[in-house]
């Protein structure tokens, strides 16, 4: 039962996805008729196996060691099907091909969410979504904080003006779960 990963990632401080931002990733798929997916950010599998539970095909990266092992034995007792394939590297530095996707969904480090962006778009299929989790960064007030979370902060900010003036998508912005994007390429 994916319950258990979800008490495992509170008790351990994984940052995995609320259950509202799931509710949204989930509704958003099943309206979008969403049938592959690639995902930025693994941890221990929790939003890979929610989104194979609706029959979708998953790529997802992951760069950390002990996050790996621990999707990989995830993926292991619960992806029946094996609908999901674990891409162990860094999103940034990976350099094989891809197929494209009816979905991006970028949930890794938020310094570098427009990198992300800029790289993966293009592995878009003709009508795709690109989502984007943690914008809102826990809602934290930007003079409260220390140095590098306001880093942070701004960093993400200025993610969002540029997905705002992207002249090639639309995107709207969702003040819900830790705040979200979609993120759909405009028809020219
Ligand atoms: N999507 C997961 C949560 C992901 S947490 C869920 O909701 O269940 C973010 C994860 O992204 C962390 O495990 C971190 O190691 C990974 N990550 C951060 N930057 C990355 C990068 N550049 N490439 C691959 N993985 C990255
Ligand atoms: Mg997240």
């Amino acid at each position: 039962m994916l319950n258990t990963l979800k008490s495992y990632a509170v008790e351990h401080k994984v940052p995995i996805i609320c259950d509202q931002g799931l509710e949204f990733l989930l509704n958003t798929i099943k309206e979008n008729h969403v049938k592959s997916v690639l995902e930025i950010g693994t941890a221990i599998g929790y939003s890979a196996l929610q989104m194979e539970s609706l029959g979708c095909y998953v790529d997802t990266f992951e760069r950390n060691k002990d996050m790996i092992n621990l999707a990989k034995k995830n993926f292991k007792l619960y992806d029946e099907n094996h609908r999901i394939r674990l891409i162990e590297s860094d999103a940034l530095t990976y350099q094989s091909d891809l197929k494209t996707y009816d979905l991006i969904f970028i949930d890794a480090a938020k310094a570098q969410y427009q990198k992300f962006f800029d790289i993966y778009e293009k592995y878009l299929n003709p009508g795709g979504v690109i989502v984007c989790d943690n914008l809102a960064f826990h809602h934290l007030d930007i003079n409260k904080v220390n140095r590098n979370t306001r880093q942070l902060l701004k960093k993400l900010e200025m993610f969002i003006t540029y997905l705002k003036n992207h002249d090639q998508y639309d995107t709207k912005f969702y003040d819900l779960g830790d705040g979200m994007s979609i993120s759909r390429k405009k028809i020219i």
